[in-house]
């Protein structure tokens, strides 16, 4: 990758980890755009704390950058439990699926990103587990094998795609919520560099944020990513402040 490359990347860069950390949005109020979905998502969690049941699984699928896994926390943090988060890959047995799933708490969020990427055995196990939490588990081999049912405490998967297409059917019919994040425009990624601004306690003009937005390609991560290498231009010539001509000079340059 070229310099211009990645830093215009979608894909998160070691970099970005722990800056994103602080940048998150901590409620859905906070979380800018995705309007239609921020609405349904406020109307099925207060269901699900009045039933005091946990929440339907949830499928989000977008490119990355766009705020899948910022999402799978703001819910966890709406809902008041706890989060764990693994990744289609990383899951390689089933008993690395287990290890996790009966660590859960009652009504924890279990958050698989690339979830389109787990292996067969993997995926079969996890239906069961999202069905009626429970797990199959198989004792001893051949003829005098025997399979026992592991009960599992009640969870709420999250599961985050960048490639729905690739996702199973039988998978994908076990989410009660599917959601599709759409690029942002250009308003909204000016009101997230404006917001990150201040959490990086560095003054910004609107037009700058304007500027930033615009060439942040619809993608939240790399507006903040912009946003970090605009201020490095700032420290330097203006004493921290974001003005329009820094702005455009720490872009192009
Ligand atoms: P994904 O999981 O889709 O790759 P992330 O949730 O990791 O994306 O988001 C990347 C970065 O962009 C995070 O630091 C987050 O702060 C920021 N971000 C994403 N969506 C939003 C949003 N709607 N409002 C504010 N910041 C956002």
């Amino acid at each position: 990758m070229d310099v211009d490359e990645r830093t215009l990347t979608q894909h998160p860069l070691p970099e970005d980890q722990t800056v994103e950390f602080t940048l998150r949005p901590q409620n859905l109020d906070e979380f800018v755009g995705q309007d239609k979905l921020k609405k349904n998502l406020k109307v099925f969690i207060h269901a699900a704390q009045k039933r005091k049941e946990p929440l339907d699984h949830a499928l989000f699928s977008a490119p990355p950058g766009l705020g899948k896994t910022t999402l799978a926390h703001i819910i966890a943090k709406e809902l008041n439990v706890g989060l764990r988060q693994t990744s289609g890959p990383v899951l390689e047995r089933v008993g690395d699926l287990a290890a996790l799933l009966t660590s859960l708490k009652e009504g924890d969020i279990f958050f698989i990103d690339e979830i389109h990427r787990l292996n067969h055995s993997v995926e079969e196990a996890l239906y069961p587990a999202m069905e009626d939490f429970s797990l199959d588990i198989i004792i001893g081999q051949g003829p005098s094998a025997k399979t026992i049912k592991l009960p599992l405490p009640r969870f709420t998967l999250v599961g985050a795609t960048t490639r729905a297409g690739l996702l199973t059917g039988p998978l994908r019919e076990r989410f009660g919520i599917i959601a599709n994040l759409e690029y942002y425009d250009e308003a909204e990624l000016a009101s997230i560099v404006v917001r990150s601004s201040r959490l990086l306690n560095a003054p910004i003009e609107p037009e700058a944020a304007r500027e930033i937005a615009h060439r942040s390609r619809g993608t939240p991560r790399i507006s903040n990513r912009l946003l970090r290498r605009v201020r490095d231009f700032a420290d330097v010539e203006t004493g921290g402040k974001i003005t329009h001509a820094v702005a455009r000079r720490g872009l192009d340059a």
